[in-house]
Formats: C-alpha cells, sequence, structure tokens
C-alpha cells in the first residue's frame, strides 16, 4: 500500500521504524506503547497479549496490540531475555503544544547485551556485549559488561578461537562490521549466539580516546571503539562509568577451551546448564554480588603466574589462621551491596534513592574493613588496608543528604535530610507550620463553636474545608464560613484564613519535592565525579570477597594448600573428587593418590564401568584448576606443576550433538587437544576410540597415546576399556598402567573406587556375567573365546619405539577424517544426512 494512504502518525510510525528494523518498535502513544504490523503479530504472541486491529488509513485496518507504559518494563525484559530487540520510542513534546502529529523519538534501544536491570541479569553473573573485528593477522575480540563498566580486549589468528573466547565469557549479542561475512555469523549463531549488531564506525572518538591509553595493537582500539559506538548510539546517555579498557592475551592464563570447561563442569553443569553441581556452585562462599562476579571470571581464567597464585593462596592461608578477623570480614561483606552496578546506575542516570542508601550502607562498612585488614598477619593485608579507598567524601555526603527511608520514585520527595540544604528546610517548615495552624484553627475552631465534632480535612478538588456534622449544624453561626460541598450527613465549609494558609502550604509542598528532585540530580551529578574510585574499591573488595570464600570453603572441606613444583611432579595423597565428595549421600568418597614425574607421564586407566575412572580423572584436573586460582585443594597433600592448558575428552560432551556424530566430535576433540598440547599441558582422555570398532578404535587410541608419548610430553590421563593397551606400558618407558578396583562380595559387585597401580584383571567382565548367573555354558564358553582373543594378542600391532620421527608420527596422528584424500572416500561412504553431519562438525571448532 502507498505510504501516503496512511494516517499521518502511521506515516511517522513507518518513517522510525525503517531505521530500526530489526527491533520492536515501542511506539508511545498517551499511556500506551503500541507496536504496529508485522511487530504487533510476533509481539502478541510472544508476549501473549491480545492483538487488535487500528484505523490506519488505508483501505486494511492494522494489526496492533500494545503495553501500558506503567508496566512495559516486564515486557520489555521478556522480549530481551529471547534475544530480540526493543526500541524505545517517545513523544518528546508536549502534545497539548504540538502542531499536528506529536514529534517522537528513539531514545533508547535494548538489546541482550545492553541490558541494565531485569530477569536477564544475574546478579553473580557479568553481562557482556562483545565485538568482533578483522584486524591484520586475525581478529580482534573486545567486550564490555555495561552494568559494570568493564571492558576488555584480546586478539587472535583464528576464528575458532574467536568463537571459543565469546561462548567463554558468555556473551549472548555480538556487534560486528556487516562485512564480517555471513559463514562466521552462522557459526556465532550456532554457538548461541542470538543476536548480531552491526555497526559501521569504528572510528575512535574523542571521549573515549583515554580509555583506550592501554591498547596498542593495530586494530584493537578499533574493535572497541566499534563497541562504544554502538553503545553510544542506541542508549543515549552517559557513559562515565566505562572503564580504561585492558588488553590480554589468553596466554596469560591456563587456557580451558570451551568444551573442557563444560566437561569439567567449571560454571555450569552438563546436564541441567545451571550452576547447581559446577565447581562453582561449590566453591561460591561469597558474600556479595560482585564477589561471586569475580570468582566466576577466577574460575573461567585461572593463572598460570606462580607469584600471583602464591599471592592467593597466602591470604587464603592468613585467613584460615584467623577464623576472627575472617566471620567479621564476612559480616561486613554481607552489608555491602554490589558497588559496581551501583556505580553504573549513578552513570547511566538509573538511579534511585534507595540505590544511594545502599551505597552509603555499603561504603559505611569500609572504614571497618580496612581495619580488619590491617590486623591481619600478612604484608599483602596490610599493604591492602594502607591502599583501600574508603571514598570518604561520597560516604559523608550521602550520610548528609539521604534520608533515612526514601521512596523508590524520585519526584515525590522525602529523600533529602533535614539540615542539608536551607531552602529545603525553609519550604519545609512553612508546611510544617502551615499544618500545626491548621491543627491549632481545629482546636480553635472547636472551642468557639462547641462543635466537639468539628474537623478539618484536605482533599485535591477543595483542598482544606472544615466539616460539620449536619446534626450539629444549628450551633453554626459564622458567616465567614463558605459552604464548598454537601455530603448525605455533613457540610464542608472554607474560611478566607483557611485558604490563605493553604496556599502557603501547596505553594511550599510544591517547591520543595521540586527542589528535592533538583538536589537529587546534584547528589548524583557529584558522585560521578568519584566512579573511577568506587570502581577500584569495588574491584579490590571483590577480590577480597573470593579470597575469604576460598578460606571458608577450604576450612569446611578439609582442603590443603597446595605446593608447586617445576619438573613435571605431581603427588596427590589422599585427593577427592570436590564436588562428588560433596554430593555423595548413602556412601563416602574413597579418595585416591595421583604420583606423576617426568619418567611417568601417562597413566593408563584401566578398570569396569563405573568404577570411577572418569570421576578419577576429573578429580585431578579440578585440583590442578583450583590450585590455580588460587584455592586450597581437595587432598591432603598436594604437590602439582603449574599447567599451561587443560584438555579433555571426556564422553559428557556427547550430548552436545545429535547421536550419530559422537564419533566425530571425540576426533575434533582429540585432534585438537594434541596439536594444541605442550609438554606443559594436562590432557584428559576417557574411553577415546570407544565409538567405532574395536581394532580400529583400539589402533587410533594406542597411536594417539604414542604420539603423546614421544612427541607432546604432556601430562596424560587415559581410560581405556581396551585391556590389551595395558601391555603398552612394557614399551613406553613413561608410561604406567594403574586400575580402579571392584571386588566381589556375597554374590555382589563392590566397586571399591581405589585407584591402585596395574592393569585391571582382564577377565573381570566374565566374572560379572557369571554373577549375573548366566547360563554356566554361555561362560565356559566365553572364557575359551577369551583365551582364542588373548592369543591373537599377537596381532595387535607392535608398539613403536619412542625415537619414531616427528612427522611419521604426527600423520599418524592427523587420523584419517582429516587427510584430503581419505576425505574424499569417506565421503562417498557417508549418505546425505550423515555428511551434512559432518559439514557441521567440521565447522564446529573446539
Ligand atoms: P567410570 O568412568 O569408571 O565408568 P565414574 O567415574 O563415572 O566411573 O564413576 C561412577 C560413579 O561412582 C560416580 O557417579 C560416583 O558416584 C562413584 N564414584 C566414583 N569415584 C568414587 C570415589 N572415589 N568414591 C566414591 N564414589 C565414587
Amino acid at each position: 500500500m502507498e505510504v501516503a494512504a496512511y494516517t499521518p502518525m502511521i506515516q511517522q510510525y513507518l518513517r522510525i521504524k525503517a531505521d530500526y528494523q530489526d527491533a520492536f518498535l515501542f511506539f508511545r502513544l498517551g499511556d500506551f506503547y503500541e507496536m504496529f504490523f508485522e511487530d504487533a503479530m510476533t509481539a502478541s504472541k510472544e508476549l501473549e497479549i491480545t492483538l487488535t486491529a487500528k484505523n490506519g488509513g488505508g483501505d486494511q485496518k492494522i494489526p496492533m496490540c500494545g503495553v501500558p507504559y506503567h508496566s512495559a518494563q516486564g515486557y520489555i525484559e521478556t522480549l530481551v531475555d529471547r534475544g530480540y530487540k526493543v526500541a524505545i520510542c517517545e513523544q518528546t513534546e508536549d502534545p497539548k503544544a504540538a502542531k499536528g502529529v506529536v514529534k517522537r523519538e528513539v531514545v533508547q534501544l535494548i538489546t541482550p547485551g545492553t541490558m541494565m536491570e531485569g530477569k536477564g541479569l544475574t546478579d553473580k553473573e557479568n553481562n557482556y556485549l562483545a565485538s568482533i573485528s578483522e584486524i591484520p593477522g586475525g581478529f580482534g575480540v573486545g567486550y564490555i559488561d555495561l552494568t559494570t563498566g568493564e571492558n576488555r580486549v584480546t586478539h587472535f589468528h583464528d576464528f575458532k578461537e574467536v568463537l571459543n573466547e565469546v561462548s567463554v565469557i558468555g556473551s549472548r549479542e555480538v556487534v560486528v562490521a556487516s562485512d564480517l561475512g555471513t559463514d562466521k555469523e552462522v557459526l556465532l549463531k550456532e554457538r548461541g549466539i542470538s543476536t548480531i549488531s552491526y555497526e559501521a564506525d569504528h572510528t575512535v572518538k574523542e571521549p573515549f580516546r583515554a580509555l583506550l591509553a592501554d591498547v596498542k595493537q593495530d586494530g584493537l582500539p578499533e574493535t572497541l571503539a566499534r563497541l562504544f559506538n554502538y553503545i553510544e548510539r542506541t542508549q543515549k546517555r552517559s557513559l562515565d562509568h566505562i572503564q580504561a579498557a585492558r588488553h590480554y592475551r589468553t596466554e596469560q592464563y591456563l587456557k580451558i577451551d570451551y568444551f573442557s570447561k563444560r566437561n569439567l563442569e567449571l560454571t555450569e553443569t552438563i546436564r541441567s546448564k545451571g550452576k547447581k553441581g559446577s565447581l562453582l556452585w561449590l566453591l561460591d562462599e561469597t558474600k556479595t554480588a560482585m564477589g561471586g562476579r569475580r570468582l566466576k571470571q577466577w574460575i573461567e581464567r585461572p593463572l598460570i603466574n606462580e607469584t600471583e597464585i602464591e599471592a592467593r593462596l597466602s591470604m587464603v592461608e592468613t585467613f584460615m589462621d584467623r577464623f576472627f578477623e575472617r566471620e567479621e570480614l564476612r559480616e561486613l561483606l554481607h552489608e555491602v551491596y554490589d558497588l559496581e552496578r551501583l556505580t553504573g546506575r549513578v552513570s547511566y542516570g538509573n538511579v534511585n534513592a534507595r540505590d544511594l542508601l545502599q551505597l552509603k550502607r555499603s561504603l559505611q562498612q569500609v572504614p571497618a574493613i580496612i581495619d580488619v585488614m590491617g590486623r591481619l598477619p600478612n604484608e599483602a593485608a596490610q599493604a591492602i588496608a594502607a591502599r583501600m579507598d574508603p571514598c570518604e567524601e561520597v560516604t559523608d555526603i550521602l550520610e548528609r543528604a539521604l534520608a533515612d527511608n526514601p521512596p523508590i520514585s524520585i519526584k515525590e520527595g522525602g529523600i533529602i535530610r533535614e539540615g542539608y540544604n536551607e531552602d529545603l528546610d525553609r519550604y519545609r517548615d512553612a508546611s510544617k507550620n502551615g499544618k500545626t495552624w491548621i491543627a491549632q484553627l481545629e482546636q480553635r475552631e472547636r472551642e468557639r463553636t462547641g462543635i466537639r465534632s468539628l474537623k478539618i480535612g484536605y482533599n485535591r478538588v477543595f483542598g482544606y474545608y472544615i466539616e460539620i456534622t449536619k446534626a450539629n449544624l444549628h450551633l453554626l453561626n459564622d458567616d465567614r464560613y463558605d459552604r464548598k460541598q454537601t455530603l448525605a450527613n455533613a457540610e464542608r465549609y472554607i474560611t478566607p484564613e483557611l485558604k490563605e494558609k493553604e496556599t502557603i502550604i501547596l505553594e511550599a509542598e510544591e517547591k520543595s519535592t521540586g527542589l528535592e528532585y533538583d538536589l537529587f540530580v546534584e547528589l548524583r551529578d557529584h558522585i560521578k565525579e568519584y566512579i573511577p574510585r568506587l570502581q577500584q574499591l569495588a574491584q579490590e573488595i571483590s577480590e577480597l570477597d573470593c579470597l575469604q570464600c576460598f578460606s571458608t570453603i577450604s576450612e569446611r572441606q578439609h582442603y590443603v594448600r597446595p605446593t608447586f613444583s617445576h619438573d613435571k611432579t605431581m603427588i596427590i595423597e589422599n585427593g577427592r573428587h570436590p564436588v562428588v565428595e560433596k554430593v555423595l549421600r548413602t556412601q563416602e568418597y574413597v579418595p585416591n593418590d595421583c604420583r606423576m614425574d617426568k619418567t611417568n607421564e601417562i597413566l593408563l586407566i584401566t578398570g569396569p564401568n563405573m568404577a570411577g575412572k572418569s570421576t578419577y580423572m576429573r578429580q585431578i584436573a579440578l585440583t590442578s584448576i583450583m590450585a590455580q586460582i588460587g584455592c586450597f585443594v581437595p587432598a591432603d597433600k598436594a604437590v602439582l606443576p603449574i599447567f599451561d592448558q587443560v584438555f579433555t575428552r571426556i564422553g559428557a560432551a556427547d550430548d552436545l550433538i545429535s547421536g550419530q556424530s559422537t564419533f566425530m566430535v571425540e576426533m575434533l576433540e582429540a585432534n585438537h587437544a594434541i596439536t594444541n598440547a605442550t609438554e606443559r599441558s594436562l590432557l584428559l582422555f576417557d574411553e577415546i576410540g570407544r565409538g567405532t570398532s574395536t581394532y580400529d578404535g583400539m589402533a587410533l587410541a594406542q597411536s594417539i597415546i604414542e604420539y603423546i608419548h614421544n612427541d607432546i610430553g604432556a601430562a596424560t590421563l587415559f581410560s581405556t576399556h581396551y585391556h590389551e593397551m595395558t601391555v603398552l606400558a612394557d614399551k613406553l618407558d613413561k608410561l604406567k598402567n594403574v586400575h580402579v578396583r571392584a571386588v566381589e562380595q556375597n554374590g555382589k559387585v563392590i566397586f571399591l573406587h581405589k585407584v591402585v597401580d596395574g592393569p585391571a584383571d582382564r577377565s573381570y567382565g566374565i566374572h560379572v556375567a557369571e554373577l549375573a548367573e548366566m547360563p554356566r555354558a554361555v561362560i565356559k564358553r566365553a572364557k575359551e573365546i577369551l583365551t582364542v582373543l588373548e592369543e591373537g594378542k599377537k596381532k595387535v600391532p607392535e608398539v613403536k619405539e619412542a625415537e619414531a620421527p616427528k612427522e611419521e608420527a604426527a600423520e599418524l596422528a592427523q587420523l584419517s577424517f582429516f587427510g584430503e584424500t581419505e576425505e574424499k572416500d569417506t565421503k562417498k561412504a557417508l549418505k546425505g544426512k550423515e555428511l551434512k553431519a559432518l559439514e557441521e562438525l567440521k565447522s564446529l571448532s573446539i
């Protein structure tokens, strides 16, 4: 339909909507936000609100639905939480003053990455908006949490690493240039990035230049500039709380790729995708929301610098030694609100008086926190005490300015404390005096008229009035009483003096609420000047919170302080899996030892299903990760190498992709591990090769082990049910067999969960079958077959010697799936659906 046929308002709507094609346009119409056309149809479904139709000038009615202005927030949050964007379009002139259609403008675009409040945000999680740019030699990745102002930037050579990083930080929205390429956008979408936004402008603008002082690498300032420009364009408000950008490299931390993080259930469990049951859940004894977020960041990025790790451990130990100080600190932290997000709201301009009250309450705890830290016998703690800035000026002004119980609204008064501003006090006095005068008048008039039920009341229409019941009217004899309203059993009057006082009171009240609002805005702007100091304080408090958290949990769970070796030695005595130990109900966790060193780099773990192989492997990875975030570890003694990377190939990721592709996922993860691992890495391989035929699987497993043994030298835990592989220990001198014990007792299999030296008993399966009372003939025959198979062991390829040239070994490890010629053959063999799955998998990076 011709645009001209629509009413002027709908034409205005269409003009504005043209700039916000990818968002719901919330079009303000009086007390409602209305949506039209497509928007209305989708929104009515998503929000379960009624779809109506409006005459818009054309021959057909226009679909329309709307939400009331005052309850819009919930609807906006629902849409944004589902990955949509919402453009808020307000009336920007007074409708009464407007000639023609009221002017309207989009004042804010709310997207998943720019949410400042609401159900999409979790206290203990950051909400990162990320940007990706192509830069010379690779890609830049920048991200910001708009609620806290924290922002970082890093770079990668490979887009796979980019995907990994944005998945790790859990970003839901990514800002890119429109020419990034649809193939890359598809990959991002596959990784659960629901919203892709475009921003062409990547020039570094003046106000942001200072924030980028530490970002020097070619292309990276522009990566962040794109982000800032997007935020500025869409949010249209002050961004004073954006902090100076930090440039980091992932090599500065223990690298754990996205799938390994999931496999190890560091911050969420695989099945429920929730925090409960994860390492984060177990460790989280933080008292503040910002401490909770910091803890998550620490778990996601364990350290590799020994000095930094020891510094954390030493504080944790001090807190263990000084129980009373720790408890005192915990109580103080309990009173500290989310300084980071409060500061963000101050800057954003959506802070209310209750928020400022929380800020005051939080800051009031700081002197006592400093005092506690100063009392700890630890140099680092003393240094923190000396350095920590309590921002007293802010506490002081908030104490003087804020009333004790301010309302949520900032326009109704009741915010500012008495004595803070003389004019305000005067208005308040005037109003108070007026009210006292009225109370006295009531008393006087009662006495004068002798009407004891005479009373003075107030309503919006008539203002103050004197009310006399009809029964008492005969007592009234005063011509100054002017009748204003007749009720069923009373008359209401005003008098000239009452009117005069009323004017004074109302004027004073109006002036005082107006002044209070101005004073509040002034206060808010004043606090803005302290934003960098408040942010610094928030950072320090959040770190202290994490350290006390480590010490609280370590004490409760009887963890021990780890020490670090520099020669690949790992000694864990009576180690436990921290989460399994906590959640086991019916039985005690069986602690296990682990010993590895440079003469013994690979443990080949055998044992029946359910024996505890995978738990044991995870326990060792989690112990190392806990140590590298600076926490004590679940063991009686722990000497650990500092790892540079952790790789896992554990069955649990299987459910990521549909069943038929399981084996490919397994191979991709294995490939990723062996091509990136170094001799300082930790590798966990659980039942590799299980997904294919026995010989195929065994061949792969063996060649992978040989490659790790001869060419990588990484600490490796390899579980397998191919008993044949245990003979490898004879040939590979750095490989040792261990097994998880299980025994039979009174006709039942008992899993002892105990890891001991040597290979598992190979006839174990038959033994279990016997226990299950299989026919004796079957058992007998199985034993015969086993003997034959055991003889066939000779057919197992001879073990390759350690001196194998590097290229050859590498070739062996580059499994046939990845070779070009073989790939063609493989493709021929695969049917359409499987082929598609294969293609998908190959694009899926790890
Ligand atoms: P596997 O990998 O050998 O099949 P798992 O590691 O999955 O076995 O362990 C099976 C179950 O045994 C786990 O769910 C856990 O409850 C229990 N388990 C494992 N290790 C221990 C242990 N050390 N102490 C107590 N229970 C354990």
